[in-house]
């Protein structure tokens, strides 16, 4: 078991993650993405001190080698849940599960909001992971909703045991071989069923029904992902530590609340270790 599971890869990760063998605890990385794709995307950053006039891909590249020459790794894989169990948490990231005494969420901030039906309907027809719940589909008529091209491999094998396969891309340039997958280029609006999910609508009207859903994206909503998180507007909240209303649970980053700022992320990600492993002794010491 690790002392702490860092979740999420951008600038709040990467300080949690540095602090975090500074201080000696073991720890374990999780990210849907190596390196977040929003620090690669800044033109220009004037507000980072010491580092003036950095790119983004710059500021990037520091950051990976930073945690690369400390020998840190971190472990591309979505965490599409984290349960309590008691005194420690079990955190699921496809078909593999970690636990650990401490988490803290790095997850940033989606710019899409859950489509309706989405949250309503997850666990009972919608499944955010292809490899945890895909063998349910077996033979049977489900959507694969893909937010980006690093899961087309996931989408052939949903295809590969489903039936009918309706892949709806949110890219451009779809290359997915797989004989029953239908591509449909039209963004979905609604999901909607009785117990179950059964079918989904499409933004001009039209609808097919579907035995399941996956929606395979790189970062869920955090209420989503940790049952019982306490939210405002939309962010994990947070006291000065960065504590959330679940003991042992951290978050740091964007996540948080405003203002999105790399230095803000960085600076809670570094409070948040520091709170964890205060945690970490007080439960030693108990
Ligand atoms: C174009 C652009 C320019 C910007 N310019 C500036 C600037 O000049 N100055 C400035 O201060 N800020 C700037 N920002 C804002 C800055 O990028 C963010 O504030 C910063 O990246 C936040 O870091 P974070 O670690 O909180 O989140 P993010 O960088 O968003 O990283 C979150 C990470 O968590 C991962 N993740 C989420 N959910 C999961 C999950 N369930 N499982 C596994 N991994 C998960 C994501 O894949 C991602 O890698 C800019 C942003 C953009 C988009």
């Amino acid at each position: 078991m690790y002392d702490i599971a860092i979740i999420g890869g951008g600038p709040a990760g990467v300080s949690a993650a540095i602090n975090a063998k500074i201080l000696n605890k073991s720890f374990i990385w999780l990210s849907g993405e190596a390196t977040s794709k929003k620090v690669g995307r800044a033109e220009l950053i004037k507000n980072y001190p010491g580092l003036p006039d950095i790119t983004g891909e710059q500021l990037a590249w520091t950051l990976k080698h930073h945690t690369e020459s400390m020998g840190i790794e971190l472990s591309k894989e979505v965490v599409t849940g984290v349960y309590d169990t008691g005194g420690k948490f079990s955190i699921l990231a496809g078909n593999k599960e970690y636990e650990a005494k401490t988490v803290i969420l790095c997850l940033g901030v989606q710019a899409t909001k859950p489509v309706e039906g989405e949250e309503e309907f997850l666990g009972r027809g919608i499944s955010y992971c292809a490899t945890c719940d895909g063998m349910l589909y077996k033979d049977k008529n489900i959507a694969v909703v893909c937010m980006d091209k690093s899961f087309e491999r996931e989408i052939e094998y949903l295809c590969g045991l489903a039936h009918t396969c309706t892949v709806v891309p949110m890219y451009k340039d779809i290359d997915v071989s797989a004989q029953n997958a239908k591509i449909v280029l039209k963004a979905p609006v609604k999901y909607s069923g009785d117990m179950r999910v059964r079918h989904v609508f499409f933004k001009d009207g039209s609808s097919i029904d579907v035995d399941g859903v996956f929606i395979l994206k790189g970062a869920i909503p955090p209420s989503t992902l940790v049952h019982g998180l306490k939210t405002e507007g939309g962010h994990i909240a947070v006291n000065r530590a960065c504590e959330t209303n679940i003991a042992g649970i951290f978050a740091a980053g964007d996540c948080t609340g405003r203002p999105y700022q790399y230095v803000k992320a960085v600076g809670e990600g570094n409070v948040a270790v520091h709170s964890a492993v205060e945690y970490l002794s007080a439960a030693n010491s108990e």
